[in-house]
């Protein structure tokens, strides 16, 4: 991790060097200077319409909405990040000057960009030019075939990266197979496909709808609550809205003077659509015509890290390159998003306030405080990179908050891989013929005061535009170029191809539910262009593996993956993803897990009532039977009823090594993994001693509120 660091600190450097020359450039043409924020800002502009209700967006919903894509045109004191007021008003009248930020047209203008955009042209030129001499190489190899024919918004950025790779294109399809198929969307936009590469996996959007990261992450709470507790407190509604009412009634009764504030986030809501925040739970609207609203409600960060004494978050690029064995990447690179009403602490008279406390870039594009710059270090949209070394000029560890966030990424991904494996192996049964599958997530992270992240949400399909939507005259909006967006994006999908290129992908473990382990594919990694000297030709990789190269820190966590490969078994691989009664049977039967005081009549009793109350959690599953969530809770009731008196994560353990050890005795199927690290070595012969149905709620117990936040420590 430290040569990234030094690294990004030297391109950092060179950067700012770079963009000096430019603002230079700038300064002849426009007579102003670069600065982020316009001073004295005037908050009236847009005022009416940033203290309207945050519903109250319309423009451009529908567009990105049709097709599932996130809207995206998307106790350590701090020193003071705020610059001096002149800075500011420097700053505005870049905005008024500037005559380069009024460039009107589509991405392919992009080609013809002008001297304004010097510092990307410049990358793009070096880029260019490297891929020349990969064009030579590449004409020895056959081209890797794309098929972009529903790449939908990601197609500027995708072309751009298959043009410098020197990759073909099938921009209609192709009759015969391609090697890799971008999807705008989901595995399912194009069907059939029998060979190849996915750019996503099948179950990702479900799995991330914010009510099943929520359930994911909560799981994974219950059993490493310290290691889980970058994730604010979250309500599931409407199942525990009066959970949550009473929760939040106790703490006021005890502490009047507490002022907690809560988001509401609709369930399958992107872009800031429908979030509102409250102080008191009767203000949650709960219906929504006749319809009772699914969504996450949600402890509010209320302080956040500022810049210029706005709000940000940060959204990062993650690659999943391969589930089994598990392989991520993160971008060295990413876009930090600003609000665009300088921040306070919510109060009831702000609450509304969507510019000061929603840092959606669909939404504050809006807000007549916007600042569009060229430059990446300046304006609401910045890159990452310019943040962290803006930070570290103030002396923040920078190099902490990078392994923080590595280590978020790596922890959320373990919380979502279990289930992913089971829609995977209902898509592509184990042995029939499929593609191979992979995803770019996108990571929204918020740095608190006191530098820790929390994560907000991760996007199943995160924004590939490298235009944005910018007011050229009142009320009238056109896309128009964004180096920004450019500078980033472009690179995390020409990094990603470079790492799913066939060729290099020859001696890897195939990415399939079946095979495989972490430590073998230690062994076996070989998919970078690094080892074939690839390297000299195209720019280094902005994506950085962070597992398996953490194997160790972090595999202790895939305790629930056990649990789901134990799933996958009895499962079958029937293109199901639920256990019926028969299969829950045989896998008690084969883990030996009954006796006489936990009869198989018991058995069918755990069955019914676990599977019952999950199918009225989970309301839109049209399969019956017990999914892995439900098995999941029925397995650490089994663990909890056998080993009592342990901490949860120990009974898990312990019944998971009585079930794998069992499992190892039966040849006729595949063996369970054994090569995930369990820490317990013991095990106790304790009879399990079921004597009613009425399971513990253990897993639905959403975390009990302390008078402080823990995300807050
Ligand atoms: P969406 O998918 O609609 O963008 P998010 O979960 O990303 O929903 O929330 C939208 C914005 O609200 C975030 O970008 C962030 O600025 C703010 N936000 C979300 N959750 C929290 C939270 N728990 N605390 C503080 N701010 C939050």
């Amino acid at each position: 991790m430290s040569d990234h660091y030094e690294r990004v600190k030297i391109e950092l450097q060179q950067m700012k060097e770079v963009e000096n020359e430019a603002a230079a450039d700038v300064v002849q043409l426009s007579t102003a200077s670069v600065s982020p924020v316009p001073a004295d800002v005037s908050f009236t502009a847009r005022r009416d319409q940033s203290k309207s209700s945050i519903n109250g967006r319309s423009r451009s919903k529908s567009r990105s909405k049709a097709d599932g894509h996130e809207r995206q045109v998307n106790g350590k004191q701090l020193p003071d990040l705020t610059p001096q007021k002149s800075d500011y008003s420097q700053g505005q009248s870049r905005v008024i000057n500037e005559p380069n930020l009024h460039i009107k047209g589509t991405a392919r203008l992009l080609k013809g960009k002008t001297a304004a955009n010097g510092h990307v042209e410049s990358c793009q030129r070096q880029t260019d030019v490297k891929c020349e001499h990969h064009g030579k190489e590449a004409k020895k190899r056959r081209a890797v075939t794309v098929d972009t024919s529903k790449a939908k918004t990601s197609l500027e950025a995708l072309k751009m990266s298959i043009r410098q790779l020197k990759w073909k294109e099938f921009p209609m399809g192709r009759r015969t197979a391609c090697d890799i198929y971008w999807h705008g969307v989901s595995f399912h936009d194009n069907e059939n496909i029998m060979s190849g590469q996915v750019n996503k996996f099948p179950g990702m959007i479900e799995m991330l709808r914010k009510i099943n990261l929520s359930r994911a992450v909560r799981t994974m709470q219950e059993l490493f609550p310290e290691e889980y507790n970058f994730y604010p407190r979250s309500w599931i509604l409407p199942e525990e809205y009066q959970l949550f009412s009473s929760q939040i009634r106790l703490l006021k009764d005890n502490d009047s003077t507490l002022k907690h504030t809560f988001i509401v986030k609709p369930d399958s809501g992107s872009q800031g659509d429908g979030i509102y925040l409250i102080r008191d739970p009767a203000d949650l609207r709960v219906i929504s015509g006749s319809q009772i609203k699914q969504a996450v409600v949600q402890e509010y960060i209320q302080k956040p890290l500022l810049i210029d004494k706005l709000k940000f978050d940060i959204r990062l690029y993650v690659l999943v390159r391969s589930l089994e064995p598990l392989e991520i990447y993160i971008a060295k690179e990413g876009l930090s998003r600003f609000c665009t009403e300088p921040y306070q602490e919510p109060s009831q008279k702000n609450l509304s306030h969507v510019f000061m406390h929603l840092t959606n870039y669909s939404l504050n594009v809006h807000s007549g405080n916007f600042v569009h710059s060229d430059s990446c270090s300046t304006g609401s949209k910045r890159t990452f990179s310019s943040v962290l070394y803006r930070l570290a000029s103030k002396g923040v560890d920078i190099k902490k908050v990078w392994s923080d966030i590595i280590a978020l990424v790596i922890k959320t991904v373990i919380a979502l891989v279990p289930e992913l494996k089971v829609y995977y192996q209902a898509d592509i049964p184990l042995g029939k013929p499929g593609p191979t599958c992979f995803q770019i997530l996108g990571f929204d992270i918020l740095l608190m005061k006191n530098l820790k992240p929390v994560l907000l949400e991760v996007n199943a399909n995160p924004s590939m535009r490298i235009e944005h939507e910018q007011e050229v005259s009142p009320g009238v909006f056109e896309y128009v170029p964004s180096p920004v967006d450019e500078e980033v994006k472009v690179g995390v999908i020409r990094d990603t191809l470079r790492l799913m290129d066939p060729a290099q992908r020859k001696q890897h473990v195939t990415s399939s539910t079946g095979g495989g382990s972490p430590e073998e594919a230690i062994v076996v990694e070989t998919g970078s262009d690094e080892k074939e000297g690839l390297a000299d030709s195209l720019p280094s990789l902005c994506l950085k593996q962070v597992f398996p190269k953490y194997t160790k820190q972090f595999n202790y966590l895939r305790v629930v993956e056990r649990i789901a490969t134990i799933f996958l078994r009895f499962l079958g691989v029937k293109g199901t993803m639920r256990l019926g009664p028969t299969s829950f049977r045989t896998f008690i039967r084969n883990c030996k897990l009954s006796n006489s005081s936990f009869s198989m009549a018991s058995v069918d009793i755990l069955y019914i009532d676990i599977t019952r109350r999950w199918a009225g959690m989970v309301p839109d599953s049209k399969e019956a039977g017990m999914c892995l969530q439900a098995f999941t809770a029925a397995f650490f009731y089994l663990a909890a009823r056998r080993f009592k008196a342990l901490p949860l994560r120990e009974q898990v353990l312990l019944l998971l090594e009585v079930c794998e050890g069992a499992l190892e005795g039966h040849s006729e199927k595949p063996r369970p993994h054994r090569s995930h690290t369990n820490p317990a070595s013991s095990q106790s012969s304790a009879p399990i001693t079921f004597s009613s149905p009425a399971l513990t709620r253990r897993r639905h117990r959403p975390p009990q509120l302390s008078a402080k936040a823990n995300t807050e420590n």
